[in-house]
């Protein structure tokens, strides 16, 4: 078997505060469409909620574990430092003057590797971008929400990860199929060849990452199918990481490895998608649970917090 290029996103996933107030961000605030209710498959008292577009197909999905009381991280090197959407040109007048209206900690329009992009984080203290481009995107936005479609959130355009030495991450890139396009200062930007979420960024910093509340988990890749994936099993395997078996997560299987600076690398498969155990129409309105979990449904349901009542606004 040999290996395909990797050609962008899958989905990234952070560990996150308030599961209420984490919806509220995400679908209130940014637009995004919350595609599954479900629990950690790890840790069944724990949710796993998935935002993305009207399917939350691989390329737009952004996922949390929300810790009521967990222990806050703190970002660094060896993790996501941040995640970027790719909004339309044109769209951060816009966003600027919505992010202020919901009292969001944003920087003013910056620049970088001749993007404009609008920083800011989420109520946990977790960094994002809004990337405006003129690129052409295949991803559709959700367009349930408020925000104009003509300004609303296309996926991914990429992550910036954060390392103490960018040379094994950027060479794992580039053998996953990544091309270095530019450096500028402490960045180091790599594209995939896709059409969607292809960049990933990475900045040179000293201060090493710590997980929790507040830091990404991991950043998922996408690969068509299984056989792909255990394409590339062999070929990380052999280049020396310790990559895990194939782990069924009901919407996509992953394998998970860690790089050289510690960032958790997970390749996803394309499918099954959100649709395998809810309509379009349904996706996210209520807990769903896979199979080898259903019969301790009236357990796992009892022990999770209500995410029914209406989000509590928070203000400051
Ligand atoms: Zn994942």
């Amino acid at each position: 078997m040999t290996t395909v290029p990797v050609d962008g996103l899958h989905h990234v996933t952070s560990a996150a505060g308030d599961p209420e107030r984490n919806v509220h961000f995400f679908t209130e605030v940014l637009g995004l469409r919350l595609v599954k209710q479900t629990v950690n498959f790890d840790d069944v008292t724990t949710y796993h909620l998935y935002y993305g577009n009207e399917t939350g197909e691989p390329g737009t999905a952004l996922t949390f574990f929300p810790f009521e009381s967990g222990r806050p991280g703190q970002v660094g090197a060896g993790q996501v430092e941040t995640t970027a959407f790719h909004v339309p040109a044109d769209s951060l007048d816009y966003w600027a003057e919505r992010l202020d209206a919901h009292d969001v900690d944003r920087d003013p329009v910056g620049e970088r590797f001749d993007d404009e992009i609008l920083a800011f984080r989420d109520p946990d203290g977790l960094r994002y971008e809004l990337v405006a481009t003129t690129a052409e995107t295949p991803i559709e936005p959700w367009t349930g929400s408020d925000v104009p479609a003509g300004h609303a959130i296309h996926g991914f355009h990429g992550v910036t990860l954060a390392v103490s030495n960018p040379t094994p991450t950027r060479d794992l890139l580039e053998f996953m199929g990544y091309e270095t396009t530019a450096t500028e200062g402490e960045f180091t930007r790599l594209v995939a060849g896709g059409d969607a979420a292809t960049v990933v960024d990475l900045h040179t910093i000293d201060r090493q990452g710590r997980p929790g509340v507040g830091t990404v988990h991991h950043v998922a890749f996408r690969v068509p199918d299984d056989e792909t994936q255990s394409a590339w099993r062999e070929a990380l395997a052999e280049r020396g990481f310790r990559v895990t078996p194939q782990k069924d997560r009901q919407y996509f299987r992953s394998i998970y490895f860690r790089e050289e600076n510690g960032v958790l690398f997970e390749f996803a498969t394309e499918g099954p998608g959100f649709t395998t155990d809810e309509s379009v129409d349904e996706l996210g309105e209520s807990l769903q649970l896979p199979p080898w979990l259903e019969e301790d449904r009236e357990r796992i349901e009892a022990a999770l917090p209500d995410l029914t009542a209406p989000a509590a606004e928070v203000s400051r």
